[in-house]
Formats: structure tokens, sequence, C-alpha cells
């Protein structure tokens, strides 16, 4: 297979003429590996089309909503039906109940959910709901993290150990994050630090329990009970963005892998989007039901969206968590995503290539590194010319994964054991052609 650009070449020089960088979201630019994008046509299933017609193995799936791969019939009716129902209302429906009763069953930690439509909103509404709730300004967040880009989330760390942030964008004025407190995640020193100097100011600490935003690192079990531990011990809330982890990690989401070791464990706060919209515009937040009474119109803490709850989109949610909760799906999906990371890791050694991978149901990430990093500062020590010449030679043999090395990659239930096995041979040649 070649790689042939030329309609999507067209494509982005027309979009660059109209969008900003041609693009709607800036990692779509391929800015990191070069080359220019593929303008998606169709999709379906475990592939994708883009302008030339040339076919892909989608290992993004629309950075992680898609889990059952694309159009899948069950949600693809439940999607159209109520679109002939009516786009949207602006009043409550049914449906709104239905699926925060479903994404409460799958998530016990929350007692109580509002729908958003974004992760972004869900990440900045849980921060406000945090401090609202404990009066207090302080936020925790992790080196590597993201969630979303509302303003104080925007950070990245100061210079000394435990420091509050800088911006990491222009337009956000430092005072905007001056409650935002910095730590490299994993950390377990720098964290009993920060608690011991400001733990009665900070409101609340948000992490990506497996943090997908830096490829694939698992915050540590030790490192999990001290961030609860202190939390408690301080009156804060523990923040889980299950953005991405939310129903793709496990039915119950990061956090039950987590209650597997730490018994009892629970955040008190959760954070969710992508899997519970199923590709739709759909988020949310949630945790228990005292603290989720703070929120308008009960309480003193505003937040709500025109399109909250739409009824578009939470059919799409609703269909696909139905559909993930058939017997056997995750196991199903957890031994794909685990012949995936083997078959790599098996590749690459085979090449010689320095390789390091892990996985969770359906997750995954890979470096080339030798070891599993576990914090920002050591998944940047990857070489990133060799990963884009990795990604460029996927791309060339019909394999599309994120187009950054700082970035997740995920599997649907659409993938064949035959679509995991053409990507392992694909990655095979790839890492043949790497420099030695
Ligand atoms: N939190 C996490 C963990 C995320 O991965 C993302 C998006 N990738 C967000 C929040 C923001 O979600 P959205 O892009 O829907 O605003």
């Amino acid at each position: 297979m070649t790689s042939n650009t030329d309609l999507n070449d067209a494509l982005m020089a027309r979009a660059r003429r109209v969008i900003p960088g041609g693009v709607n979201s800036p990692v779509r630019a391929f800015r990191a590996v070069g080359g220019t994008p593929r303008f998606v046509e169709r999709a379906r299933g475990a592939y994708f089309w883009d302008a030339n017609d040339q076919r892909y193995i989608d290992y993004i799936g629309s950075w992680g909503p898609m889990i059952l791969g694309h159009g899948h019939p069950a949600v693809l009716e439940a999607v159209t039906k109520a679109a002939e129902q009516g786009f949207s209302f602006g009043a409550p429906t049914e449906r709104e109940i239905e699926l925060a009763e479903e994404i409460l069953s799958l998530v016990p930690s929350m007692e109580m959910v509002r729908l958003v439509s974004s992760g972004t909103e869900a990440g900045m509404s849980a921060i406000r709901l945090a401090r609202g709730a404990t009066g207090r300004a302080k936020i925790i967040k992790f080196e590597g993290c993201y969630h979303g880009h509302a303003d104080a989330l925007l950070v990245k760390a100061g210079s000394g150990l435990a420091t509050f942030g800088h911006p990491t964008s222009a337009g956000v004025p430092p005072e905007v994050v001056q409650h935002t407190l910095v730590l490299e995640y994993n950390n377990i020193d720098q964290l009993e630090q920060a608690f011991a100097e400001h733990g009665a100011d900070v409101a609340g600490l948000i992490m990506e329990p497996i943090a997908g935003n830096m490829n694939f690192v698992r915050a540590t079990v030790d490192f999990t009970r001290r961030c609860r531990e202190l939390c408690t011990q301080h009156g804060a809330l523990l923040i889980y963005d299950e953005v991405m982890t939310g129903c793709r990690v496990a039915l119950g989401s990061a956090q039950s892998v987590y209650a597997q070791a730490i018994p009892g464990f629970e955040p008190d706060i959760t954070v969710m989007g992508k899997v519970i919209g199923g590709g739709m515009p759909l988020a949310a937040f949630g945790g228990k039901r005292a603290v989720m009474e703070q929120l308008a119109p009960l309480g003193p803490v505003y937040q709500a969206g025109t399109l909250s709850g739409n009824p578009v989109a939470t059919a799409c949610g609703l269909a696909t968590l139905r559909e993930i909760k058939r017997p056997g799906f995750f196991e199903s999906l957890t031994a794909k995503t685990r012949r995936l990371v083997d078959g790599l890791s098996a590749a690459a050694a085979a090449e010689g290539v320095p390789f390091s991978a892990d996985c969770q149901g359906g997750m995954f990430g890979f470096f080339l590194l030798p070891q599993l990093p576990q914090n920002y500062t050591q998944v940047m020590k990857t070489d990133g010319e060799r990963f884009n010449q990795l990604f460029h030679a996927l791309l060339d043999r019909g394999v599309y994964i994120a187009p950054a090395l700082y970035e997740a990659g995920f599997v649907s239930g659409a993938h064949s054991d035959a679509d995991i096995d053409t990507t392992v041979a694909a990655a095979k040649e790839a890492f043949s052609l790497l420099p030695k």
C-alpha cells in the first residue's frame, strides 16, 4: 500500500483558508508528525476511508468514544429514531433519566450525575463544584494529565517542587491559575509536601487514574491510595477524570480497577465523557448526593447548558452503554487489546526495537522506550523523530494511530483478530525500517 495524499492535500489547503490550522482541534493537524491529515469520508466498524478512498484500521476511534466501532446497527437505529422525534427541546426528557440511571449503575461512587456536552465542560464544572462545596480555592493537578481546556487547568509545573504553575496557553492570565498547584504524577513525596503546605486550602485534587494524555501511564496503587487518604484527611475532594477511561478500561471505569487493589476505594467526584456519549457530544460529572445538591437549581454552584442532555446524544450514549454491558463484551475487548499489545511487543523485540506497552480493557499505549514511564518527564524521553517515522510507516500501511507520541490508543468491539494481526504485521515492517 502506498500513501496517496493528493485529495487530502487539496482539502487541507481549502480548510486552512477558513479554519485556523485547517482543523477544529489542534492534534488533528499532524503538526507533530508532519504530513497531511486524512480527511475522513466515512467509517464502518474498525475502519474509516479518507478522501482518496483509502482504508485505514482505526485505533483512535474519535479519541475514545467509538468503543463499538463505527456505525453499530443498534446505535444507528437508536440515533435515527431519536432524531425523528426531535433534535433538541431544552426541556427534560425521560431518556436523560435513563442515561443517568445507567451511568450510576455502572459507576456506583456517583449517586447523582449531571449531563453536559463535552469533557472540558464536565471538568470545568467539577472544579467549580469542588470549590463551591468546600469553600476553598486551590486545586491540585498533575503534569501530563489533561482535563479539557478550561482556563484554570491549562497549567504546567513551575520551576520548583510543588509550586503553583504557569499558564500553558496565551490568553490565560497568571492570576487565573494562581490557585492551581501542579505536581509530578506518581510522586508521593511531592504530594505529601503539597498537602502539608496547602492542605487546608485545597478544594480538590483532579487526576486521570490512567493518564491517557501522556500516552498510557497508570497511577500506581500506592500513589492512588495516598491521593485518597490525603484528600480525606484534609477535607479535599478527590476528582477522578474518567473522560477517557470511563467505561473504556472496564465497564465500571478505572475506579473499579483500583477498587480491586484498594478495598472501598472511591473518588468523590467523577468526570465522564467519550464512551458514555458513543460519539455524540455528551459528557457528565457526578458524585455523592450532598455534593451534587450544591448545584443549581438546588444549590449555589451555577452550571447550565442549552444542549445538555441532548435527546439524540443521550440516545446514542444509552444504546452504546447497553451494548457494552452485554455479557462477554469487555472480556472480548480486553483480549483483543491484549493481543495487539503482545503482538506489537513481539514484533518490536524481533526487530530489536526498544519498546514497552501496556493496556487495560480497550485502551492501550506503547512507547519506544525500554521501560514503561511513570510520569510526563519520562514519557518525553521518547525520541520524537523515531515515533514520527513509525507513525508514517504505519499510516502508509493502512494503520491509523494517534499522530502524537503522548496519546493513548483504542481498540473497539469491531476490531477482529484478523485486523489486529494485519496491524502487527504492518508494525513489524515499520519497526524494521527504524534506524538501529
Ligand atoms: N479529560 C480527559 C482525561 C480527556 O482525555 C479529555 C479529552 N481528550 C478531556 C478531559 C476533554 O474532553 P473534551 O475534548 O470532550 O472537551
